[in-house]
Parts: C-alpha cells; structure tokens; sequence
C-alpha cells in the first residue's frame, strides 16, 4: 500500500466503496487522516465496515468539518449531473479528488534520494486498447528484466501498490473518469491510445470526453508521449505536445500507413511494426506470427507497448522475444476453444461500435454473437464489416432493435445459450464464432466479464 501524504489530521470522506475507494480509506488512514466512509449502496457500507471504517451520511448529516472528499470514477462529479454530495462540496469549496489524485501526490518519498534509478510511471489512456496496452507494457518490462507493478482501472487501486522500489516501472491504466478528476497527474510517460464515441454522456459529449483524457499530457507534462494519430484528436494533441516536428519526446503511433516526416514514430502496416527515427527505419518486427495479438487493434497496441518501452532503453530484440510469451487478456480476444475445426473467440469487452468494428475486421467467415444494451457509435463503420460475417445472432433485451441496425441477415437469439447453439450448428470448419458485442451488457449480466464467462460456460457445454 501507498500512504498517502500530506493528509495528517484532515478529515476526510470517502465516497463510493467499490476497489478504489476501500484502497483510498486504508492510504489515507496510513497517512494519517480521520476517515469517513459512504456509499448509496448498502454493500458498500458493509464493505467499509468490514474493513473497519466508519459510515457517515453526507446527505443527513452534512458535509461539516470535512476538508476533502475522495470520490470513486463510477459516480458522476459533473456530467450528466454530479452526485449529490459532490455538488455540495463544490458548493462549499471542498477540494474533490480520487485515487489516482491521491497515488501521484504520495509516490516519492525520501528514500528515493538512495535509489540508483528514480522510479517511472506510464499511464495508458484511450477509448479502446489500454488494457491491453497497459498489461502488454508491463509482459515486456518483466521479460526485459525491469521490476514493474501494474493498476489503475484494470481492477486494482493505484494506492494498493507496493511503494515503488529502485528502477521500478508502475503502469497505471486510466479511464477518462479518473483523468478527468484526478488533481494530481504526473506520468513520467503518457499514452493516448485512440478516441472513438463512448461515455459521451459523463462528459457531456465528445470535446469533454477528450479534453479528460488530454489531461494527462497537459497537466504534468510527461518527459514522453506516445499517441495513436490515426485520429484527429490525437494528431491535434501530439502537435500540441512537440516543440517542432522532429521532437523526440512524442512517439507518434500509425496503423495502415508508413511513417511520414522525420520524426519518432511506430507504424503497423500489413501486420509489421516498424520503428523510424530521423527519417529512417530503425528496427522492424513480423507481428503476424504473435497469435495473442490479432487484428489491427492489437497491433496498434503493440505499438503503443513498443513505444514505451523504446523511450526506457529496451533494445528492440528485446521486445520482440517479449512479444512472443504475451497471453492475451480474458474477454478480449480470447481464444475459448476449437471444436471441429471451429474457432470460439470471446471479445466481451467489445462493449462499444468500434471495438467491436475492430474484432470482426480481425477474422473471416464470422458467426457474430452481439447485443445488448446500445450505446452511441456509428453502425455505418460495423456494417463495412459485414464481408467478413456469415451471419450475426443477436442477444439481449433490445435484439429486435439491434437487427434492425444490421445489414446482414441475422437470428434473433436472446440469450447466450441459444446463440452459441445455433451459431455452431451453422459453422462449417474454418469458421470463428465471435462474442463481439458492440454493447454494454447491464441488461442480462452484471458486467462484461460475467457475459464473457457465460460464453465460455455455453461453449464448453458444447463438447
Ligand atoms: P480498454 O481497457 O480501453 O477497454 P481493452 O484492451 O480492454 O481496452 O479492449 C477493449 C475492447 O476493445 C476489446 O474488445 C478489444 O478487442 C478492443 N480493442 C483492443 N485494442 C483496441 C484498439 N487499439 N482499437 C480498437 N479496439 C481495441
């Protein structure tokens, strides 16, 4: 665990008790502070008592005598209206910050004056990619040989940490919620991975929802930046960033096309990775053969991981054995099984239109399980996709509406078990059967790891 510092004495209120926020209690009571704890939830209550907080409620009791308040990212604290209690600490000038505030104000400590190599922290931010990204990043930090710790919005708390030691590398992914409020951020290596529609509403559309995710370059000013610039808003943000065109502290990361210019940069074309510098092809790699990684996406992702580590003096050779012994993360594309010559990838993950675009880009002959809960995003970019689907099987609650959407013919399935069922009845050998589902999953599962598992389940109970 991190302390946290330069809270002795202050009292302190803990709102939301999910991961961060019993991460954030034990920090703050280790630095020193009076915590409170709440949550509208009656398990979050139960959880800050079990680990021996103390309950109060803001809303009866008032926010009186509090001097800072430390908030989870699944509450709301602007749009589309922050949560009660927020609005009245903004009401009455009480500072509100969160975990990922509280991490990079409390890393350094004295004992980093005997250290040989200062510790560094990479933070990876983006629509789609960064866990992959992050969880890429830290595979190759410790088959280089780099002592590393990995957190943030991949399930657990920045603060729950071990303090960093000498030379450590800490990979933190960051959503837009914890970007967007965190008053500390200071990354010694920042990411932007790509942008594309999601949580639109949390940041009241898309100019909030990059102008919180730009936080991370514009408010500690990494020594690096490496950012997707396939789209505009990451072209914008790496010229904002460099001094002049050959500014070596931006990498920039390119999919489809070669580099350009004669700065930094990592592209991916045709499924190789390809480093230039000053113009020039420094160091090239076949990312075809690393099977954890398919697809476009991924390979922007590897780039994304090459990138960072090139900015740490990792040799490329080095990078590339790293590459080989990456598994890829559950729920992302995940190979379940091969049943007669059938592939089962599980993408649950692919919760928005563009991941979801990116996974059905990334295999043939498709029998596509999708559906759920809609969010926005473009089905104009999912039905270019089609030529790669065979046919699309809908679940969920809204599948009617949902098909109406598709240009492809398509079953109405409803659940899981139904889909798996007649999308494998239907596969000829040399198919893929993808869970790729272009939708939140809140109406039929807690959460996309719980959908994911549920295709697995079904898939099993195939054989
Ligand atoms: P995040 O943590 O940003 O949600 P993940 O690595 O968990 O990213 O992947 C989420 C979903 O997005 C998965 O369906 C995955 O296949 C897809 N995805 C991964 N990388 C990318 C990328 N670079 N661009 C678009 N989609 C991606």
């Amino acid at each position: 665990m991190i302390p946290v510092q330069g809270v002795k004495n202050k009292s302190v209120l803990v709102l939301g008790m999910g991961c961060s926020g019993v991460a954030s209690a034990k920090a703050l009571l280790a630095g020193g502070a009076k915590v409170f704890c709440w949550d509208d939830d009656e398990a979050g209550r139960l959880a800050a008592e079990e680990n021996g907080f103390l309950c109060m409620d803001p809303i009866r009791d008032g926010l009186e005598g509090l001097e800072l308040i430390i908030t989870s990212p699944g509450i709301p604290h602007l749009y589309p209206r922050p949560h009660l209690v927020i609005a009245e600490a903004m009401r009455l000038g009480i500072p509100v910050d969160n975990d990922i505030g509280l991490f990079f104000c409390s890393l350094g400590t004295p004992e980093w004056q005997t250290f040989d190599v200062a510790p560094k922290v990479v933070a990876i931010t983006g629509s789609n990619g960064k866990s992959t990204t992050s969880a890429l990043i830290n595979h190759l930090l410790t088959k280089a040989g780099k002592p590393s710790q990995i957190a943030g919005n991949i399930g657990r708390s920045a603060l729950d940490l071990e303090p960093a030691g000498d030379g450590e590398v800490i990979v933190l992914e960051l959503s837009s919620y914890q970007t967007e409020l965190a008053r500390s951020l200071t990354p010694d290596i920042a990411v932007f991975t790509n942008l594309s529609n999601d949580h639109l509403d949390r940041h009241g559309g898309y100019g909030g929802y990059f102008a919180a995710k730009r936080r991370l370059f514009s408010e500690g000013s990494p020594d690096y930046a490496v950012i997707g610039v396939d789209e505009t808003e990451g072209r914008y943000l790496a010229s904002q960033f460099a001094e002049h065109a050959n500014d070596d502290r931006v990498i920039r990361v390119i999919s489809g096309q070669n580099p350009k210019g004669n700065g930094w940069q990592v592209a991916a074309k045709k499924g190789f990775l390809s480093e230039s510098r000053k113009g020039r092809q420094v160091a090239s790699i076949d990312l075809r053969r690393i099977s954890s990684l398919p697809g476009k996406h991924n390979h922007q992702n590897a780039c994304a991981a090459y990138a960072v580590l090139r900015t740490l003096n990792i040799a490329p050779r080095i990078i590339e054995e790293g590459f080989k012994s990456f598994s890829s993360l559950p729920h992302r594309s995940q190979l379940v099984r091969e049943i007669n010559g059938v592939r089962f990838i599980n993408d649950s993950k692919a919760t928005n239109v563009d991941a979801a675009e990116k996974a059905l880009g990334s295999f043939e002959n498709i029998h596509w399980i999708c559906g759920g809960v809609q969010k926005e995003g473009d089905f104009l970019a999912l039905n270019a996709m089609m030529h790669h689907v065979k046919k699309a099987y809908i679940i969920g609650s809204e599948a009617d509406k949902f098909a109406l959407n598709l240009e492809i013919e398509s079953k109405i399935c409803k659940t899981m078990a139904a889909a798996v069922n007649v999308a494998f009845s239907q596969s000829v050998p040399g198919d893929i059967v993808l869970l790729a589902p272009a939708a939140a999953s809140f109406d039929q599962y807690d959460n996309f790891e719980a959908r994911g598992d549920d295709f697995i389940a079904e898939v099993s109970a195939l054989t």
